[in-house]
């Protein structure tokens, strides 16, 4: 998706602060953060949002999980405790539509669930 932010940002045509990347997903520092730690886990495949996603991204989802265990981990805040947040459409609040989930830590957060 060559005007996508996020694709340009995978790519390295747009800066960012990475967190992480494997041959699946790129992790990168939130422009606005949100909490003291906000990262932003993508899959290197351009998803608009997670309706996109079909049986064959079942693997992926599930990496991206693990991957924000992972850096949650990586980052200190594994015990305290983080959140992972994807917003899916308007609705949600949705503003680059490229799938992605945000992962928050650092600071308690109000309950909305
Ligand atoms: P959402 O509102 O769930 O679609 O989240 C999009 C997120 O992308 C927001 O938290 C923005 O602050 C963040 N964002 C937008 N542009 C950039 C960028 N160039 N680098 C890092 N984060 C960005
Ligand atoms: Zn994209």
């Amino acid at each position: 998706m060559s005007d996508c932010i996020f694709c340009k940002i995978i790519k390295g045509d747009i800066p960012s602060q990475k967190v992480y990347e494997d041959e699946l997903v790129y992790a990168f520092r939130d422009i606005a953060p949100a909490a003291p730690v906000h990262v932003l886990i993508v899959p290197k495949e351009h998803l608009c949002c997670l309706n996109a996603a079909k049986p064959e991204h079942q693997a992926l989802l599930g990496h991206i999980l693990l991957t924000a265990q992972k850096l949650a981990e990586d980052l200190g805040v594994k015990d305290d405790g983080y959140r992972i947040i994807n917003n899916c459409g308007e609705n949600a609040g949705q503003t680059v539509f490229h799938l992605h989930f945000h992962l928050l830590a650092g600071d308690t957060f109000s309950r909305l669930v």
